[in-house]
C-alpha cells in the first residue's frame, strides 16, 4: 500500500471537483484529485455536453426534413438521411476534446490526479483502490464531490430496454418507439431530440404538469411545441410495470389501467446522490435522503470535510457545483468567504428554451408586492427573423424600489439571456438600470430592455 500526504484531497473529478482542485492548486495548495471514472464527471461525459450536442444534431436534422418537405425558408433539399453513427462520433469528439482540456488544466495547475475509487477510513484518511494498487491518502481537508446518478423506478430496474439518460445518449440508432418516463428537463430535452430524429415519443408524467419548477405560462409554450412534434403526453399517469417480452409499458392513468408499446423506455425521474460506497458511516455527517448537508462554507458537520455539487441539497446543476468548488478552494487557500449567491440560474434546453433566474412569480408574490412586466417575442424583430416568435421575457421587481427579484424567459435560444439575468439580479440592479442600458438591435435581448421599460416608463414597442 502506498502512503501519500496532502493538504487537500478532492473526491470526484466532475465540474465541482475539478474546478475546486485546479483553483486550489493554482493558489499554492498541495492538492490530490481522485476520480473513479472519467475526468469531467457527469456533465462533460454523459450530461450537459453530449445532451446539448444531441439536441443540436436533432434540430439540424429536423430543419433539413422541413426543407425537404416544404421548401422551408425557400431552401429545397432532397430527403435528408441520418447517419447517426457519424453524429455520435461528432458528439464523442466534443466530449473527448473537453475531457482532454480538463486533464491539461489539472496538470498545468499542479494537481496530482489519481484514477481510482475512494472510500473514507476516517475524517482525515481516504483509501483509494486504483489500478496500480491501494493508496492511502492522509489529507488535512477533504472535499466530497462525487455527484449523482439516475434514479430507478421502483420495481423497474435499468436493464435491457429500460435505460437511463447515460444509455440514451449512447444509443446507436434512435428507437422507433421511445417512452420517456418523467417530464422534467432531462426527459423533455432528450425526448424532444429523439422525436426530431424520427422516434415516436410518448412522455409519461405522474404529476399533472410538465417541468414543475416553472409556472404554467412558461411551460404552455413547451407543451404546444411537444404536440407539434407529435409527442404524446400522458399527465397524472404512473408507470406500474414493464413487460419486456411484449415490449409494453403498463400505466395507471386517471381513466384507469392502460398500456403502450415501446422499444425503449427512458427513465428520467430524478437523480440520487453518489454517497454509497464512500463508507460515510465512518464520518459524523448529517444527510437528508442521501444528500450531504453543508453550511454556507460547504462544510459538513465534520471539520475539514466539505461537500459540493450534486451530492449536496440544492439544484443539481453544473454551474452550482463549479461555484461551490471555487468557494471551497478559496477557503482552503485561506480566504475568508461564504456562499452568498442570490441565485442559481436554471435553463431548460427544450424547444423552445426556458430560463429562470431568481424568484419565480409565485415566490415573489408570496414575498410581497411586486411589479411584473412581460414582453412578447411576437413584437421582436429578431425573433421574427429566426422564424420563432413564440414566448416572452418577464421581469419581476420589488414594487417599492424596482429592485429586480426574478427574471424568466421562454423562447428561441433564451439560454443565452441567462448571463444578463444573473448579472442584473446578482448586482442588485433596478429595472430602470436595465431599461436605460442600450441593447443591440436586432437581438432577442431587446425584449429584456422592453420588459424593463414597461415597468420603468413605457415599452418602445409594447
Ligand atoms: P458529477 O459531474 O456527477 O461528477 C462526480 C464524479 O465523481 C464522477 O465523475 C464520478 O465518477 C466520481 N466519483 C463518484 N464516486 C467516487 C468515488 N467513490 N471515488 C472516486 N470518484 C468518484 N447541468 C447543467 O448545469 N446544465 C445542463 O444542461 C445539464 N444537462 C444535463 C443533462 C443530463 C442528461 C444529465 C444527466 C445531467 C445534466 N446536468 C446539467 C447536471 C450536471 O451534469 C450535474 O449537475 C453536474 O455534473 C454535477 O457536478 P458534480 O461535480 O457535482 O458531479
Amino acid at each position: 500500500m502506498t502512503d501519500l500526504s496532502t493538504t487537500l484531497l478532492v473526491i470526484g473529478g466532475g465540474p465541482g471537483g475539478y474546478v475546486c482542485a485546479s483553483r486550489a492548486a493554482r493558489m499554492g495548495v498541495d492538492t490530490i484529485l481522485v476520480e473513479e471514472g472519467k475526468l469531467g464527471g457527469t456533465c462533460l461525459n454523459v450530461g450537459c455536453i453530449p445532451s446539448k450536442a444531441l439536441i443540436h444534431v436533432a434540430q439540424e436534422f429536423h430543419q433539413a426534413q422541413r426543407q425537404a418537405r416544404d421548401g422551408y425558408h425557400g431552401i429545397r433539399v432532397s430527403e435528408p438521411e441520418l447517419d447517426f453513427a457519424a453524429s455520435q462520433a461528432w458528439m464523442s469528439g466534443i466530449v473527448s476534446r473537453l475531457v482532454s482540456g480538463v486533464t491539461g488544466l489539472l496538470e498545468r495547475s499542479g494537481v496530482k490526479t489519481i484514477i481510482g475509487r475512494a472510500r473514507f477510513i476516517d475524517g482525515k484518511t481516504v483509501e483509494i483502490e486504483s489500478e496500480t494498487g491501494r493508496i492511502l491518502v492522509h489529507a488535512q481537508k477533504i472535499v466530497i464531490a462525487t455527484g449523482s446518478r439516475s434514479a430507478e423506478l421502483p420495481g423497474i430496474p435499468f436493464a435491457g430496454a429500460v435505460i437511463d439518460s447515460t444509455a440514451a445518449l449512447a444509443l446507436q440508432t434512435p428507437p422507433e418507439r421511445l417512452a420517456v418516463v418523467g417530464a422534467g428537463y432531462i426527459g423533455l430535452e432528450l425526448g424532444t431530440a429523439f422525436a426530431k430524429l424520427g422516434s415516436k415519443v410518448t412522455v409519461i408524467e405522474a404529476a399533472d404538469r410538465i417541468l414543475p419548477q416553472y409556472d404554467d405560462k412558461l411551460t404552455r409554450v413547451i407543451r404546444r411545441r411537444l404536440a407539434s412534434f407529435d409527442i404524446d403526453l400522458h399527465l397524472g399517469t404512473r408507470v406500474t410495470g414493464w413487460n419486456g417480452v411484449a415490449a409494453r409499458l403498463l400505466l395507471e392513468t386517471p381513466e384507469g389501467p392502460a398500456e403502450i408499446g415501446a422499444d425503449t423506455v427512458l427513465v428520467a425521474v430524478g437523480r440520487v446522490p453518489n454517497t454509497d460506497g464512500l463508507a460515510l458511516n465512518e464520518l459524523n455527517l448529517q444527510t437528508d435522503r442521501g444528500f450531504i448537508e453543508v453550511d454556507e462554507h460547504c462544510q459538513t458537520r465534520m471539520r475539514g470535510v466539505y461537500a459540493i455539487g450534486d451530492v449536496t441539497p440544492g439544484p443539481m446543476l453544473a454551474h452550482r457545483a463549479m461555484a461551490q468548488g471555487e468557494l471551497v478552494a478559496d477557503l482552503v487557500a485561506g480566504h475568508d468567504k461564504a456562499w452568498d449567491r442570490t441565485s442559481v440560474p436554471a435553463v431548460c434546453f427544450t424547444d423552445p428554451e426556458i430560463v429562470s433566474v431568481g424568484l419565480t412569480r409565485h415566490e415573489a408574490e408570496e414575498a410581497g408586492s411586486c411589479a411584473i412586466s412581460e414582453f412578447s417575442f411576437r413584437a421582436s424583430g429578431r425573433a421574427m427573423t429566426l422564424d420563432d416568435a413564440e414566448g416572452f421575457v418577464r421581469i419581476i421587481a420589488r414594487e417599492s424600489d424596482h429592485v429586480i427579484l426574478g427574471m424568466q424567459a421562454v423562447g428561441p435560444g433564451v439560454s443565452e439571456l441567462s448571463g444578463e439575468f444573473s448579472l442584473a439580479i446578482e448586482a442588485g440592479l433596478r429595472v430602470e438600470d436595465v431599461a436605460s442600458t442600450i441593447h443591440a438591435h436586432p437581438t432577442l435581448s431587446e425584449a429584456v430592455q422592453e420588459a424593463a421599460l414597461a415597468t420603468a416608463s413605457m415599452a418602445n414597442h409594447g
